[in-house]
């Protein structure tokens, strides 16, 4: 239920020190490794699955991951690139 219209415009208008928002901290917090729901109560005991952990931080770099094709092409096509893979190209054909 919302309330009236002119309490909130009432509230609004008080100054910033008499206006107090407490929010109840939340039983469970995201792990920062693994991303799983962990109980405040467990903090500490906690120990990530490596698969989700895994998969977390795949999905942490994804922008990364994604900026890494088109860096890589754009190196390839630059002089030292081109020259990185004719060597490469030449040291792989060489004979033993
Ligand atoms: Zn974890």
């Amino acid at each position: 239920m919302r309330p009236p219209a002119t309490l909130l415009r009432r509230v609004c208008a008080l100054p910033f020190q008499y206006v107090s928002v407490s929010f109840p901290e939340p039983a469970y917090m995201p792990c920062s490794a693994c991303g799983a729901s962990v109980a405040r109560v467990e903090d500490g005991v906690h120990e990530c699955e490596h698969e989700r952990w895994l998969s977390y931080q795949v999905f942490q770099l994804g922008e990364e991951i994604l900026r890494f094709d088109a860096q890589l092409a754009a190196y390839f096509d630059s002089l030292g690139g081109r020259f990185d893979v004719w060597y490469a190209e030449r040291e792989r054909n060489r004979p033993a």
